[in-house]
């Protein structure tokens, strides 16, 4: 009798600590066809030809360094040159300008790494880490800082939203990524930002600078392309990235400019370089270098092919094409940049695949949140100056009522 009940107890809490690993979908039912899905695959492997980096739950800098040494598609990463050594002789001859040479820096500079720790439940059916929803298994890719403006108001920084009070000056930060990387606020809010890993020392002296992403503003499944919202009061961070910023327009300067002119069929008269700085396999940031090999143009939208390599934890960084004129020193650009969405193999070679380059405005969204917040800054504070006078209407109303049973205009009999 004895051992039934034993045997009825451990079967009992056998049960519950099966279902206790389950992980519950978003209306609180036990997801467990997600859950036998995850068994036999990894997370890498759900992502079809995009190239995120998987972290697990262990060490990060050791785990990197694994997914570095066992890389299949690039062994040896020799293509891979780390981005504070770039010089000049990494560049074709022909492209040996300073002006390349100081938009490469430029370019690294506002290179981000993102780590994902959270894989939204809107992924649909079907969609990279689709099998992952609702998994902390971080997944990790590069993005790219479009623009920095100042905001108005209140901080909404995580730290000064729960601060009595909340810092003033603050900086609004546009960061690009692939839609695969960051579908959603839901998982942008649990993606942290790495300003400045450059190289393995940025890490432990305090030059890299990690913070918390606020949402998306605007995502594209079929474009590929994610633009997300960081804040930060940090004055330091802020003002050298507005630094990078003013520099890279202006390099951008020294360029001939061209708007929805060039194709295919120019090609021939350019040398067309493809440049990708992206954190592969979670690295600090690596520059590689290849050439355009094809321009796929609709009216709405510009996507390229190129043979510039790239790896894993690649997903997402920038791809900056400018095209050198063989005939003379003109260096053109579109000013566009397209993060990198998936490696192909096309014809037995490997080519890999930008998402949509950037034709969109984002200025405006960008200047609307910024605005916007300005508002949620002002029903903050209306809330909370309610709530204030609330409370002090109830601390009256408990004076004035002992007041009043002090002075015997109540008596115990009145009151109970
Ligand atoms: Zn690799
Ligand atoms: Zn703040």
């Amino acid at each position: 009798m004895i051992s039934v009940f034993t045997l009825y107890f451990c079967s009992f809490f056998l049960v519950g600590a099966v279902f206790s690993k389950l992980r519950r979908n978003r209306d609180g039912q036990y997801d467990i066809e997600a859950q036998l899905q995850l068994l036999p695959r990894g997370k890498r492997q759900d992502q079809g030809r995009h190239e995120c980096e998987i972290f697990t739950h262990g060490d990060e800098v050791e785990e990197s360094g694994e997914a570095w040494s066992t890389c299949s598609k690039n062994p040896g990463h020799d293509t891979f040159i780390p981005a504070p050594e770039f010089c000049l002789d990494h560049l074709p001859e022909c492209a040996r300008y300073s002006s390349v040479l100081e938009l490469v820096k430029l370019l690294s500079l506002l290179t981000v790494r993102l780590r994902v720790a959270f894989t939204s439940w809107e992924r649909p059916k079907g969609y990279t880490f689709h099998n992952y929803r609702g998994s902390t298994e971080q997944h990790v890719g590069s993005g790219f800082v479009q623009d920095i403006i100042p905001g108005h108001g209140s901080c909404p920084c995580r730290e000064c939203e729960n601060s009595p009070t909340p810092a003033q000056e603050w900086f609004c930060i546009l960061i690009e990524t692939a839609c695969h990387v960051v579908y959603d606020t839901k998982e942008a809010e649990s993606t942290k930002v790495d300003f400045f890993y450059d190289d393995a020392s940025s890490r432990t002296d305090g030059r890299m600078k990690s913070i918390f992403a606020k949402e998306t503003i605007l995502h594209s499944q079929d474009q590929d392309f994610c633009a997300m919202l960081c804040v930060t009061h940090d004055k330091r961070l802020s003002q050298e990235i507005l630094q990078y910023k003013q520099q890279l327009d202006k390099t951008y300067q020294l360029y001939r400019w061209y708007k929805n002119k060039f194709d295919d069929s120019m090609m021939a008269d350019f040398y067309s370089l493809c440049l990708i700085v992206s954190h592969p396999h979670g690295h600090p940031k690596h520059v590689t270098v290849g050439r355009t090999e094809r321009f796929i143009r609709d009216d709405d939208f510009m996507k390229v092919s190129y043979t510039t390599d790239t790896c894993c934890g690649s997903s997402g960084a920038p791809v900056t094409v400018i095209d050198i004129y063989k005939g003379g020193n003109d260096i053109f650009s579109n000013k566009g940049r397209g993060p990198h969405s998936e490696s192909l193999c096309v014809n037995g070679k490997t080519l890999n695949m930008s998402a949509e380059f950037l034709t969109m405005d984002l200025e405006n969204n960008f200047k609307l949140w910024a605005k916007n917040n300005q508002h949620a800054d002002f029903r903050r504070l209306t809330t909370e100056a309610i709530r204030k006078t609330c409370f002090l209407g109830v601390v009256f109303c408990v004076w004035l009522f002992l007041m009043a049973y002090l002075l015997g205009v109540f008596t115990p009999d009145v009151l109970f």
